[in-house]
């Protein structure tokens, strides 16, 4: 930390984009781990998927209709007679030979002999009761092929279907388990150990004593770590004494990163920074943004360790600007920081102190377009104003005055449903 007092000169306070980039360079995507396909939904695949069978299997009808030799339609209307039935999942004995047609549901088999189907809808079916009937009209002519899927249309044998790297969506599961895949290799999940600091924070449960808050933001934290995509593990809540915090931390085997909350300020018990120092590799910083000023970021015995501040907004907004991309590094992703899209705020909003200012906001869309709401609530303690918000809007460090009507960026919270 700097002796001469630099936190209070915003100029000299590390940039966010540049804590962002040394914090990011201290994490690399984790190893392949096989993971069933109904837990990787959002993990990044670690090698190319190659097909080693085609999709479809085989050809097969994709209409309930009549499987026809197209030739035989030419002078339609004509009658055919029906020889056959095929439900899905059987297979015809019969093949379809001149002037023929076998009756043929959506998903089955397209017999030998027929290279096309007419739907029921262009047929005569349904004019007549229902049950056995030994002849069938077309209406017209059928094309070549018509309504037939052919093997291995939508994916062939030998072909890449997911290249390294694609992030695992619902469809992309659906494609693996269709490619006969009960597994995939994606980068594993981070585990991150999340621990609160503070004499005064005590986990929900007992009655509070005069001086005492509820700790919130270990869940809040837990939540953030899991929509991220990363498995939290809590560690509790640590006395703010350096034996206290060393047993906390202690008791968790080699997580992939430690997120820790408090005591990273410069007031007297703030006991994270000292820790940090004195046992593993630690930096101390002033991040030049508002809310999350105060930052401790380091290893402990080789495990990353970020110290956001305690202050529950200031705890949110850090952890998105830094936590999440740390996170999703380890998961693979490209894209490690929230969405943004521009939007135009609606009041004016001033910025003391010249730091990035994340404003928690509501962004909607209009016939304006998209337009950006201050939630008011600023306090860096406000969580419930800060619930109420699907946004950060981001103020620039170098803006002390935004007028109503400015074109800002806005960072998009994950779950935003009204963009
Ligand atoms: P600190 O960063 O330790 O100075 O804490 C700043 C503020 O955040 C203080 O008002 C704390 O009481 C509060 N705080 C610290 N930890 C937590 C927590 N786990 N949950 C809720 N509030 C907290
Ligand atoms: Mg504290």
């Amino acid at each position: 930390m700097g002796n001469d007092r630099a936190w209070e000169n915003p100029e000299q306070m590390l940039g966010v984009d540049d804590a962002l980039a040394r914090i990011v360079a201290h994490f690399t995507p984790l190893p392949a781990v096989e993971t069933p396909i109904v837990d990787a939904l959002g993990m990044i695949v670690t090698q190319d998927v190659v097909a080693t069978v085609d999709v479809p299997p085989f050809r097969n009808s994709a209409m309930d209709g009549y499987a026809v030799r197209h030739a035989d339609t030419r002078a339609a209307p004509v009658s055919l007679r029906v020889v056959a039935t095929i439900a899905a999942g059987r297979l015809s004995r019969r093949t379809v030979g001149a002037g023929e047609a076998i009756r043929i549901m959506t998903g089955a088999p397209v017999p030998d002999g027929a290279d096309a189907v007419i739907r029921f809808e262009e047929t005569d079916e349904g004019s007549r009761a229902t049950g056995a009937r030994d002849r069938i009209s077309i209406s017209r002519p059928v094309k070549p092929a018509e309504n037939v899927r052919e093997a291995g249309e939508d994916v062939r044998s030998g072909q890449v279907v997911l290249p390294v790297g694609t992030r695992l969506g619902p469809t992309h599961i659906g494609l693996l388990a269709s490619l006969n895949r009960s597994t995939t290799a994606v980068h594993r999940r981070p585990r991150v150990a999340i621990l609160s600091t503070g004499d005064e924070v005590v986990e929900p449960g007992p009655e509070l004593l005069p001086g005492q808050i509820r700790n919130s933001n270990s869940y809040m934290l837990a939540a953030l770590v899991r929509q991220a995509g990363g498995e939290p593990v809590l560690l509790g809540v640590a006395r703010d004494t350096a034996d206290d915090l060393r047993a906390k931390l202690g008791a968790i085997d080699s997580p992939d990163m430690f997120i820790t909350s408090g005591g990273v300020s410069v007031g007297d018990y703030d006991v994270v920074k000292d820790v940090l120092q004195a046992d593993g590799h630690i930096d101390i910083w002033q991040v030049r943004m508002k809310p999350g000023k105060p930052l401790a970021f380091g290893t402990l015995a080789g495990t990353p360790l970020l110290g956001l501040p305690g202050n529950p907004v200031a705890a949110l907004v850090s952890f998105e600007q830094f936590g999440r991309p740390a996170i999703r590094r380890m998961l693979g992703y490209a894209n490690l920081s929230l969405p943004e899209v521009d939007a135009i705020v609606t009041e004016r909003l001033t910025n003391v102190g010249r730091r990035r200012h994340f404003v928690r906001g509501t962004v909607e869309r209009t016939t304006d377009g998209l337009i950006a709401r201050p939630n008011g609530g600023s306090g860096s303690a406000v969580l419930t104003a800060a619930s109420r918000a699907n946004c950060f809007i981001v103020v620039p460090e170098s803006c002390d005055v935004v007028e109503a009507g400015t074109t800002l960026r806005v960072q998009l919270l994950d779950d935003v449903t009204t963009v």
